[in-house]
């Protein structure tokens, strides 16, 4: 569609007639501006995050158009950064005043100063999120493009709008956003920019490790993440936010051995996980299922090449990496270190599949089987083709036989059918080491399927093992 047409269609929406013909009685020049302008000249869909800059108090827009909103919404004002928002039909408006920004080194808050249109798109990261296009009744619509940001739209470049040296320098995010931006749009990173975020990586140490977890997020969450991922390894950003990923590559040979470069193996983890699942969390299992590979590796003249114990390593290293990130130590840490601590289960087994190994994984597992599967299938980037289609087919094995067995047997979640209490009554102890011993022993007893998951089973073997232990039943 021709550009004019689709930044036509870009504020078809009332809401922005409405803006118009408030700013209009405010003498207010006003325009649509960044992300939301980007998106729909690029055609990827109405975004629901429309930002709106005045030139002259956002604040005292927000508040007009409010009123003049059929939800009369509430405007939540931010005094300090000169915001306002809204939320309307299903949308955010936020309203701000041109501005004119300029940065102290050590910072990444700028002081800021009213300024004109240009100077507000000066400020802006890249030539493609300094689009705006007026909202006012005159020219309603029209394109103000003074970085030439459409044929960069055209040609799917990121080149910030001023020396890329001083828009990194200022506002290290933007290095994270370029790499974001290219992951998300499938853009390319223009030569001179990417050539500064190089120079510039090490000053991401300003930013906040919040911000930049969002925009790992974001990066995660594109369809093709190693672009975004590779980006960062080229660049040096990855060395500032995951270091113990760049401690994955490289390709050493010991007595004509080698091992796979587990840094470029994972990237193409994750971007199999990204075909398989949009959960965020399992790309962050796939992102760093082999971390531990790198302290645990070691050569062994009959092994050859070993990495014992990774996925335990590997699992205490995902809590010292989510807490460096700041990122909450909830659920979803356990689910990632869950997901790293038993991502060779599945591998394990898959060569023999036996009944009791697949009841011990359904009862380790649990309601997290579907995705360790999914995660070992993704952890197949083989080249051989044979080796390719038989790993599946082990994996498929695997999955049919937990079928089998979990309707057989219902060991996922699975509680043993006899207490603690119960065996304390029986016997007439106290917690105790028996305790202990006689429920391990039941547990294990139905995993090896000695007996069945079955109450009257299980209390019979309670007793012969009692037995064995010199204890006796109260009645
Ligand atoms: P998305 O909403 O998909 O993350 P976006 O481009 O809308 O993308 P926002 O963070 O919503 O990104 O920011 C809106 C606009 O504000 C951007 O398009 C850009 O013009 C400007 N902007 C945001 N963050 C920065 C920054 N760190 N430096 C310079 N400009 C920025
Ligand atoms: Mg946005």
């Amino acid at each position: 569609m021709p550009v004019l047409n689709r930044a036509a269609k870009a504020l078809k929406h009332p809401v922005f007639q409405t803006v118009a013909r408030v700013a209009d009685q405010l003498g207010l020049e006003t325009y649509v501006i960044g992300g939301y302008v980007r998106d729909a000249l690029l055609e990827r869909g109405n975004a629901k995050d429309i930002d709106f800059v005045a030139v002259g108090s956002g604040i005292e827009l927000a508040k007009a158009v409010a009123q003049n909103l059929p939800n009369r919404p509430k405007v939540q004002i931010f005094k300090n950064y000169g915001t306002a928002m809204l939320q309307t039909q299903g949308m955010t408006l936020e309203f701000v005043g041109a501005r004119k920004e300029s940065y102290a080194h050590e910072s990444r808050n700028p002081s800021v100063s009213p300024g004109s249109l240009v100077d507000d798109q000066n400020r802006r990261d890249f030539t493609i999120n300094a689009l705006a296009l007026s909202c006012n009744l005159d020219n309603f619509g029209r394109l103000l493009d003074p970085f030439d940001g459409l044929t960069h739209l055209d040609q799917k470049l990121l080149i910030t709008p001023l020396d890329p040296d001083t828009t990194f320098s200022d506002d290290p995010l933007r290095m994270l956003r370029a790499v974001r931006f290219a992951s998300q749009l499938k853009f390319v990173i223009e030569e001179k920019t990417l050539a500064a975020i190089k120079r510039n990586a090490a000053r991401l140490s300003i930013i906040s490790k919040e911000r930049i977890v969002d925009e790992v997020h974001k990066i995660l969450a594109s369809p093709i993440p190693s672009i975004g991922l590779s980006l960062m390894h080229q660049t040096g950003l990855m060395a500032e936010v995951f270091p113990e990923l760049m401690a994955l590559q490289g390709i050493e040979e010991k007595e004509g051995q080698t091992h796979k470069d587990n840094f470029w193996h994972t990237l193409e983890v994750v971007d199999n996980m990204a075909q398989y699942s949009d959960d965020l969390w399992l790309r962050w299992a796939a992102l760093l299922h082999d971390i531990g590979k790198a302290p645990t590796k070691r050569f062994d003249q009959k092994a050859g090449w070993t990495f014992h114990g990774h996925e335990f390593v590997g699992s205490k290293m995902v809590y010292k990496l989510f807490k460096r990130l700041k990122m909450p130590l909830n659920e979803k840490m356990k689910f990632v270190q869950k997901m790293v601590a038993m991502s060779s289960r599945p591998i394990v087994i898959a060569q023999e599949v036996t009944d009791s190994a697949v009841r011990r994984l359904l009862f380790d597992a649990g309601e997290d089987l579907e995705s360790l599967m999914t995660l070992c299938e993704a952890d197949i980037t083989t080249k051989n083709p044979k080796r390719f289609r038989r790993y599946h087919e082990n994996f498929k094995r695997v999955r049919e036989k937990v079928v089998e067995v979990e309707q057989r047997d219902h060991v996922r979640n699975f509680q043993p059918p006899i207490s603690g209490e119960e065996i304390m009554k029986t016997f007439g102890l106290s917690p105790s080491r028996e305790i202990g011993l006689i429920k391990e022993a039941i547990k294990e007893a139905i995993l090896e399927g000695e007996i069945s998951n079955d109450y009257d089973q299980a209390k019979s073997f309670m007793l012969e093992k009692a037995a064995k232990l010199g204890l006796k039943p109260l009645v």
